[in-house]
């Protein structure tokens, strides 16, 4: 496994115009070299990855040292000494892997960093920015990243129905989020993909509202937005529902907001660009009127990372779609002062068409 990501990694090294990279990201060096360990912030990382066209080097501190022996695989693994700090030690290690023009992450590199990095070469390798080399290679999904993912997908729609039995006026926000989140461990969740979102009433017309002490209240809108993390993968789905009797608004927008994510769910497809997905998606809604509404772009790839390549927006010109890529379709119409409603199924790009893999029943009222 690890030797064809390696072999995909170092195919890009001549277009990048360089002869080494520093891999830093913490998806990105599990993703390469095998090693879950996180980083607890830029500075406090499990290690750097280096990669050079004949060997790979996992360079890591006591702290990692036995989780990274024992996960690491086709790469080797070296511990730094105490004497050293990791930007020396990680020199030591350019120079002798003959490196000249090396790569790094960009996004994920400090200043700081890049600056004792830079002194402690002394002009033996020049570093060159760049951004974007992993995360293309990451956005289809191999056989084993799938399994993880449906693994995942499987818990987070049990918590979902599983609330469904639960959810009664009075319960708040937050007792709702936890009772997911308990859930969601119980079944065998490793982590939360996110922290599970529950929002209702005029909350709901937040995309992004954290769940809050305000009680539940009987006819307003309650989107659920969750996700579980299953050996590092994770699976993102959002549900909207109501108790008691709806009003007109909120079958209205539910019914709309369903309309534009069954022309989504027909259109997205391999060969397609995110912006034209997105499209089919906004210009129903702004046809019947919440073109506005729709604030947030139509969904995202889904894997190591909650966020991440492809992206389906107004701005994913470029890539276009290809069979085993991970998305959301995850249409929403936000309404400020009365709430707003998402429907959000997490898919799998295939040869043929698309597969829905989220299964969380959809009910209009609960
Ligand atoms: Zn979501
Ligand atoms: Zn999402």
């Amino acid at each position: 496994m690890s030797a064809d990501r390696l072999a995909r990694v170092r195919a890009r090294f001549d277009e990048l115009t360089i002869d080494g990279l520093l891999i830093n990201r913490y998806e990105h060096r599990r993703w390469v070299s095998g090693l879950t360990a996180h980083d607890a912030s830029p500075t406090a990382t499990a290690g750097w990855l280096l990669v050079s066209p004949a060997r790979a080097v996992l360079i890591t501190s006591f702290l990692y040292y036995g989780q990274a022996v024992a996960e690491a695989d086709g790469v080797e693994v070296l511990q730094f000494p105490l004497t050293q700090r990791l930007h020396e030690a990680g020199a030591e290690q350019i120079k002798a892997l003959g490196i000249r023009r090396l790569g790094f992450e960009a996004p994920w590199l400090t200043v700081k960093t890049h600056a004792d990095l830079t002194k402690a070469l002394d002009g033996a390798a020049e570093l060159v920015p760049l951004e974007g080399v992993i995360e293309p290679l990451r956005a289809v999904k191999e056989a084993d990243e799938l399994a993880r993912v449906r693994v995942a997908v499987g818990i987070a729609d049990r918590a979902m129905e599983a609330l469904f039995g639960e959810l009664r006026p009075g319960m708040t926000e937050a007792e709702a989020a936890w009772f997911l989140e308990a859930r969601m461990r119980a079944d065998g969740a490793e982590a939360m993909a996110f922290e599970p979102g529950v929002a209702a009433g005029p909350n709901s017309a937040i995309p992004h509202h954290k769940p809050g002490d305000r009680p539940i209240r009987a006819g307003e809108p309650i989107w659920i937005d969750i996700g579980a993390k299953a050996d590092g993968y994770c699976s993102d789905v959002t549900r909207t529902v109501l108790l008691g009797q709806p009003d007109d608004q909120y079958r209205r927008l539910w019914d709309e907001v369903l309309a534009a994510q069954r022309r989504a769910l027909d259109f997205v497809r391999a060969g397609r660009t995110g912006k034209e997905c997105d499209a089919v998606a906004r210009d129903y809604l702004a046809s019947v009127g919440l073109g506005e509404a729709f604030g947030h772009g139509l969904g995202h790839g889904v894997g190591l990372e909650i966020h991440e390549e492809p992206r389906l927006s107004r701005f994913a010109e470029q890539e276009r779609l290809r069979p085993g890529m991970v998305v959301t379709v995850e249409p929403g119409a936000y309404i400020q002062g009365w709430g707003g409603v998402r429907h959000e199924e997490l898919t799998l790009v295939t040869e043929g068409g698309l597969e829905v893999l989220t299964g969380a029943r959809k009910p209009l009222t609960l």
